[in-house]
């Protein structure tokens, strides 16, 4: 079934994924959109394409990986992917993405750990209060190690890493994840390609780890959370739910990063990283109000994500075709419509809206109108 186009504002998850290069970006958004669209598609059915098979036919195609914007959907939210390019320095096309996320992840090699170039990346991300969650990819490498990617977070970054995953082995015996806000252990058969998520019961002798780092987990939380605390002092076991909502505000609030861990390359930890951008990450509705100044009165407005507001929206990137140039847009308040005259205070023009397109990985989807919180082209 086709999501409806016009999405509610609180299942918008505008995001960036952000690493610096080599550390698994496109990888990863690759599989992100092969799981989200083979789900999107088919639901349960399979169809016999490999990941392989449909990111060459896709790329035949011309996979729009490397748009500006692209629009998933994962258990009924949207994600908009927007891209964040791989170079680190401070373009102001780099800044002009930072400014349209609303949080991103932030992919860490586990072989590498934080290096010099992924602490830059995170203090761009600091510049604009995006909040953030994190991937330690690649734990199939040799020399992979959680621990010492948690560590490196905690030394070179200075956030206060919140592990909610344990690597089930590391190396070629990286089989899967625990996940420990669920108690439960989760496998991606490799004969499709990862695919499918296999949740399966925890072996004996990593029960008594995973309960430990759960342990950790709620007693971090327990510092930063009232919710939580309460729990903790009444000796009670939060929830997964309970859990789940701190992390999430504690995210919002900068004050820990939730870490997940995997190999893209080996299907492993991604749709696990999905449930993450949706449970933890920000819809536009609980960031800060944009502020800018308003052309006719020269002072400077608030405008929050509603859509009866009166329209402010940011043209982030523009792509120049022979056909048409496509302006990609981030609307932060009103409601854009096709056929509006949009005022531009730079050039001080009118410009015409022809036509709204929310760009998907496989093809474009022609809109009538979207609401404050989108992001479209
Ligand atoms: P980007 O530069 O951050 O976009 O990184 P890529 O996704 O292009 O990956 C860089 C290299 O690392 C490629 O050779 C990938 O095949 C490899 N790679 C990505 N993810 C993994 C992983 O989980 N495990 C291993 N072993 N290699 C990976």
């Amino acid at each position: 079934m086709q999501p409806p186009s016009d999405v509610e504002i609180s299942d918008i998850r505008n995001i960036g994924i952000i690493a610096h290069i080599d550390a698994g970006k496109t990888t990863t958004t690759e599989r992100i959109l092969y799981y989200t669209g083979k789900e999107h598609r088919m639901g349960s059915v399979d169809e016999g394409t490999t990941v392989t098979d449909y990111l060459e036919e896709e790329r035949r195609r011309g996979i729009t990986i490397t748009a500006a914007a692209t629009s998933c959907f994962w258990r009924g939210k949207m994600i908009n992917i927007i891209d964040t390019p791989g170079h680190v320095d401070f373009t102001a096309e780099v800044e002009r993405a930072l400014r349209v996320l609303d949080g991103a992840v932030v992919i860490f090699d586990a072989v590498e750990g934080v290096e010099a170039q992924s602490e830059t990346v995170w203090r761009q991300a600091d510049r604009y209060r995006v909040p953030r969650i994190a991937f330690a990819n690649k734990m199939d490498r040799v020399g992979a190690s959680f621990e010492r990617t948690v560590e490196s977070m905690r030394e070179r970054l200075g956030v206060l890493p919140l592990p909610v995953q344990m690597p089930w082995g590391a190396e070629s015996s990286f089989k899967g994840v625990f996940d420990l806000v669920r108690r439960r252990a989760l496998v991606f058969p490799e004969e499709e390609l990862g695919a499918r998520v296999e949740e399966v019961e925890i072996p004996d002798e990593h029960r008594d780890e995973v309960e430990l780092r759960r342990e950790e987990l709620v007693e971090r939380l327990a510092d930063l959370d009232d919710v939580i605390l309460e729990k903790f002092l009444e000796g009670e076991d939060p929830s997964p739910e309970e859990l789940l909502a701190a992390l999430r505000r504690v995210t919002v609030a900068f004050k820990g990063v939730p870490l997940f861990v995997g190999s893209a390359l080996r299907n492993k930890g991604v749709q696990p990283l999905l449930d993450g951008i949706v449970d933890l990450l920000p819809s536009p509705l609980d960031v800060p109000p944009v502020r800018g100044i308003n052309p006719k009165t020269g002072k400077e407005e608030e405008r929050r994500p509603d859509p009866s507001e009166p329209l402010a929206a940011l043209a982030f990137k523009i792509i120049f075709h022979p056909t048409g140039d496509l302006t990609f847009l981030r609307v932060y308040s009103g409601t854009l419509k096709q056929g509006m005259r949009l005022f531009n205070p730079r050039t001080g023009k009118f410009e015409r809206v022809s036509q709204i397109y929310r760009m998907h990985a496989d093809r474009r989807e022609a809109m009538k109108q979207v609401r404050a919180g989108d992001i479209v082209a």
